[in-house]
């Protein structure tokens, strides 16, 4: 049975539900919609630049993407024009693995100064991500602070201590290492409001923290204290066996010029400073009635998780997660990936949604001779809505790497202008 199904989104979860659907039947026409003009996500945009390795996982999705029963719809944003109930009236199966794209609130006083912002915006902003490129951080301070103790956190230190080399061959847009080049920060304070052994740290994230070419890693004086050996489980002990390798105090004879240093029993209280940050002050979680601790730093961070984007017809929690019962939200409807689990979980987490959605619809949906593709280019042409098909992403894809300077993987366009732009300029490729 050849069904049209249309997959929201382009990340992992979109890609491994692609390719589980083309495995079991290789005759299903399958479009991918993407907001963006370009696919993967968060491989492109989450995953660090200096973890290109991780990237390569995109080379699997490429060869989903070349299948020739799948197309590409980039630039399209499916919300309020066209809507989800549009999109499903022209499809027999439509999946939603939009993922959760906002940064979680901090909830305290004036979240809006200056020098503050969510992991999500500067990860963003350092990947090339469009929608983030003018965040303008400003690294003219001695110190930074993180809040939170997952792998995000450990991104934006390693990126703020990283030597200009160590980022030369990456695909970090031009933009950040121009600013990086420029930074004065040396000491980074990564915070987490319980203890370490809490931490959602993978221990490879935290390993190479104690392997920084130019950064010692350092645990706040007391902290070995602290932990109750008791308590600890197989992969705590991995950790505390991680974590108690880093000094408690920089070695006197250390050449490296920048430290991080892990402190535990932190929540943020209240900023200081009046429109641009000058510190933070934090509740001891051990002794809260002890007098704040007052950290002075010119950026504050929050990597505290992320939260999902509300979509018109569709019902979410109110962290943005999709209200849906085994990855089904109705008739039809289905969804993967952070937009239905929460933003947890590596890359590989999300080939296990894709699998059991792809066999939602072998088992549940039937062809309604649905007109598919035909019909969603129809819908944009009457929407005035110009998109990015396949072959234009390739030819994106080609000239990322041809532009990128030696040794470094691509150099990304970072708007959809500069995109329309180069697309104008070349042959025509559209059929
Ligand atoms: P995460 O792993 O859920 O960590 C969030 C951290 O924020 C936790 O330490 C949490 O503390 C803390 N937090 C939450 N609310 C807070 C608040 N109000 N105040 C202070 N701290 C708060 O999330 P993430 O780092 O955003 O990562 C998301 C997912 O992507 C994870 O599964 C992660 O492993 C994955 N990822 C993987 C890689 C990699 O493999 N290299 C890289 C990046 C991301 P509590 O524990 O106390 O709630």
């Amino acid at each position: 049975m050849n069904l049209k199904i249309a997959i929201i989104g382009s990340g992992p979860s979109a890609f491994y539900t692609a390719q589980s659907l083309l495995k079991i039947n290789a005759d299903y026409e399958i479009d991918i919609i993407e907001k963006l003009f370009s696919p993967y996500g968060l491989i492109r945009y989450g995953v660090a630049p200096d973890h290109q390795s991780t990237k390569n996982v995109s080379r699997v999705f490429e060869r989903v993407l070349n299948n020739t029963n799948v197309e590409f719809f980039g630039g399209v944003e499916i919300n309020e024009s066209p809507t989800i109930d549009e999109v499903m009236e022209i499809y027999d199966a439509v999946v939603i693995a939009s993922g959760m794209a906002k940064d979680k609130k901090l909830n305290i006083s004036e979240e809006n100064k200056t020098g503050y912002f969510g992991a999500t915006q500067f990860v963003n902003w350092y990947n090339g991500h469009p929608e983030y490129q003018n965040l303008k951080p400003n690294f003219n301070t001695d110190s930074a602070i993180i809040i939170g103790n997952g792998n995000v956190a450990i991104d934006c230190a390693r990126i703020l201590v990283r030597t200009i080399n160590e980022l030369e061959d990456t695909d970090i847009t031009k933009t950040a290492m121009n600013s990086l080049k420029k930074s004065s920060i040396k000491n980074v304070y990564i915070i987490g409001r319980r203890g370490p052994l809490d931490a959602k740290f993978t221990t490879v994230e935290i390993r190479e923290m104690g392997e920084l070419s130019d950064c010692d890693s350092i645990l706040s004086k007391g902290t070995i204290d602290n932990i109750d050996k008791k308590l600890m489980n197989d992969d705590m002990e991995k950790q505390y066996r991680i974590l108690t390798s880093f000094n408690e105090e920089k070695p006197i004879n250390s050449k490296k010029s920048k430290t991080v240093e892990f402190k535990f029993h932190l929540s943020p209280k209240e900023f200081i400073g009046a429109e641009k940050i000058s510190g933070l002050k934090f509740i001891n979680n051990l002794n809260p009635d002890e007098e704040l601790e007052v950290i002075d730093a010119g950026i504050v961070i929050s990597a505290i998780g992320y939260q999902g984007d509300k979509l018109v017809g569709v019902k979410s929690d109110e962290s943005g997660k999709i209200i849906h019962k085994d990855n089904i939200i109705k008739d039809r409807l289905y969804t993967a990936g952070w937009a239905a689990r929460g933003p947890s979980g590596v890359i590989g987490t999300n080939k296990h949604d894709g699998s059991k959605v792809a066999k939602h619809i072998e088992n549940n949906v039937n062809s309604k001779n649905s007109p598919g593709r035909i019909a969603l280019k129809s819908l944009l042409e009457l929407k005035n809505k110009r998109y990015i098909s396949k072959e234009e992403w390739l030819k994106i894809d080609q000239a990322e790497v041809k532009r990128a300077s030696k040794g470094s993987p691509r150099l990304k366009f970072t708007s959809h202008s500069e995109v329309f732009n180069f697309l104008d300029n070349i042959k025509p490729v559209r059929k």
